[in-house]
């Protein structure tokens, strides 16, 4: 059970944390901020800032809860494999859910049920508890990400006239 090679697995989204699904970074380190708080950076002092552009952003950080045939647990996704199953950036996610106040609850819905390959690693840090998510692979082939059914669902964001 100790082997360190990332683990691929087909598994079914049980559920998704909505609660705490992003978190924001520094957009000239790169380094995590508070949740809270005013966004000026710590690390860099925002030194390289380029005045009219935001001074942070979100990126995914989603806690999964996923079935395989013969268990249930609970996996990381950051950024980059969130991505697939939301189908648009953090950023854009938030703001979204701004206007849509249930909408991290309503992603969580639409894509319970849906198989997924996905691959894990171990995480690097010791005190992380979670599997990491490298990578994630819709099976069904007319998947859609979370923010194209929301947006369905929602009734905006259609440009068809
Ligand atoms: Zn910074």
């Amino acid at each position: 059970m100790d082997r360190e090679e990332p683990l691929t697995v087909i598994c079914t989204v049980v559920a998704i944390d909505p609660t705490s699904f992003c978190y924001r970074v520094c957009s000239v380190c790169d380094k995590t901020l508070p949740d809270k708080g005013p966004s000026l950076c710590q690390f860099c002092n925002m030194k390289g800032f380029i005045a009219g552009s935001s001074d942070f952003e979100r990126l995914y950080r989603v806690l999964l809860s996923v079935a395989t045939e013969n268990k249930v647990f609970v996996v990381i996704c950051f950024d980059r494999a969130a991505r697939v199953l939301f189908g648009c950036s953090a950023d854009e996610f938030f703001e979204f859910s701004k206007l849509n106040p249930l909408s991290a609850v309503a992603a969580g819905k639409v894509l319970e049920g849906e198989m997924f390959q996905m691959t894990l690693s171990k995480p690097k840090n010791g005190n992380a508890q979670y599997l990491r998510v490298v990578s994630v692979f819709p099976l069904r082939s007319d998947f859609s990400p979370a923010i194209n059914t929301l947006k369905k669902l929602y009734g905006v964001g259609g440009s068809s006239s």
